[in-house]
């Protein structure tokens, strides 16, 4: 009941030049899987070249962050209103990468989270653990609070229009991958806390991603897992193909 979807992360990464010929080969491969939701977060600078080269296709562009005021003296900051003007439809908030480097508090990641659906953008809420956490054995406690924080004061009406993604950090750009039974337990986990919260409806409508070296040959596995809805994939979808494979992956007869 819930559509498989595929996100790639550009990160820093890439020229215009270097975008528009990777996103051809992404737009047609998201035109062949017309039961997957494609879409790629490129830079800012990007967002047209992949835009148009997505004009043909069902694949969506996303910004990879976004800043809670509409507008204002904010050097450096980019508004919902402006990621829509670009044309995206989702945007990532509180990837580890920005909560590492960039201070990203729970707090910080709600706002963000909901200035984006106020104006009309899927956030895609991003949690996970470190390594740290997870050999203490801080795992589920960790993945609580970052869930119960990025989606405070929303409704219920409100969580199936939101997308988490589990990325457990110590899985991103490491080549280590959760397994397929590791990732699903902590999806399960994140799926019963919005049951508690929301209800079951809304909690069994909302997208639940997984990232953290999400490669062609373990795709299949991990998004066979029931509450594993698709996958947040960074170094993979810089290469059209692997991009590919894993939307196939995804598709539900795969
Ligand atoms: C990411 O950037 O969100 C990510 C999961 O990266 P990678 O697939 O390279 O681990």
């Amino acid at each position: 009941m819930r559509t498989p979807f595929v996100a790639g992360n550009w990160k820093m990464y890439l020229t215009s030049k270097e975008a528009s010929e990777i996103a051809a080969g992404i737009a047609d491969a998201a035109n062949r899987a017309t039961d997957v939701d494609v879409a790629i977060c490129p830079s800012f600078t990007l967002l047209s070249a992949v835009r148009e080269a997505f004009s043909n296709s069902r694949a969506k562009v996303g910004g990879q962050n976004l800043f809670w005021e509409a507008k204002g003296a904010f050097t450096g900051e980019i508004s919902a209103e402006m990621l829509l003007d670009a044309g995206c439809t989702y945007v990532i908030v509180g990837h580890s990468e920005r909560r590492q480097y960039f201070g990203e508090t729970d707090a910080s990641v709600n706002r963000r989270a909901h200035a984006a659906l106020a104006a009309g953008l899927i956030p895609i809420i991003c949690v996970g653990e470190t390594l740290d956490e997870r050999e203490e054995g801080t795992t589920a406690e960790v993945i609580a609070r970052q869930v119960q924080g990025g989606l405070d004061k929303f409704t219920a009406e409100q969580l199936p229009q939101i997308v988490v993604a589990y990325e457990p950090v110590w899985a991103i750009g490491t080549g280590k991958t959760a397994t397929p039974a590791m990732a699903q337990e902590v999806h399960k986990q994140i799926r019963d806390l919005m049951v508690k919260l929301y209800g079951k409806e809304a909690a069994e409508q909302v997208r639940i991603l997984y990232g953290g070296s999400v490669k062609p040959d373990n795709a299949v596995v991990l998004f066979r897992e029931k509450d594993i809805d698709g996958g947040l994939v960074g170094g993979a979808s810089l290469k059209a193909g692997d991009f590919a494979e894993i939307i196939k992956a995804a598709r539900q007869e795969a």
